[in-house]
């Protein structure tokens, strides 16, 4: 029964030696038929928690593309070109990855980096391979956040200090 009221039970009681089953409203705290539960008008049903919604989750993606979509830099207002060396096409860059990759975008610590300076995959370099340009940038985004938001602490927000 899916839609049973959160006060129905089914009580069993001994009448005669005899076990007998018995429905009970908890509430109304009395004896019942079930067409008397049936026809209440004060049923009243459990909240489920409800999982999260496929519909909810894809909300929840939608957002979170469109966050990426709408990436913006502190450092520069051309995404299109690399903030190193000029070159197209480049990749957006998070400046503080992993966990703080969405504070990253959400306080628009990102930079446009050509593949080579970004992800240079033949010759290992770019950023991703580069702990030394990894760390400055570290360095340069902690600085710039700070001058930016004023009000807001970075070590609180992305859990480290760079500098
Ligand atoms: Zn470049
Ligand atoms: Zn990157």
């Amino acid at each position: 029964m899916n839609n049973q009221c959160k006060n129905f039970r089914k009580r069993t009681k001994t009448i005669n030696k005899k076990r007998t089953i018995y429905l009970y409203c908890t509430k109304n705290k009395e004896e019942i038929q079930y067409s008397n539960c049936k026809n209440c008008p004060y049923k009243e049903y459990k909240e489920y928690k409800k999982l999260e919604s496929k519909s909810k989750i894809k909300q929840k993606t939608n957002t979170l593309s469109k966050l990426e979509r709408n990436r913006k830099s502190l450092f520069t207002d051309d995404l299109e070109h690399c903030i190193i060396c000029g070159k197209s096409p480049v990749n957006l860059h998070e400046i503080f990855g992993g966990k703080n990759r969405l504070n990253s975008i959400k306080y628009k610590l990102v930079i446009p980096l050509c593949t080579c300076e970004h992800h240079d995959q033949v010759n290992c370099r770019g950023i991703h391979f580069d702990k030394n340009l990894r760390e400055e940038w570290h360095k340069k985004g902690q600085v710039k956040f700070i001058e930016t938001y004023p009000d807001l602490k970075f070590e609180e927000i992305f859990k480290k200090n760079y500098l």
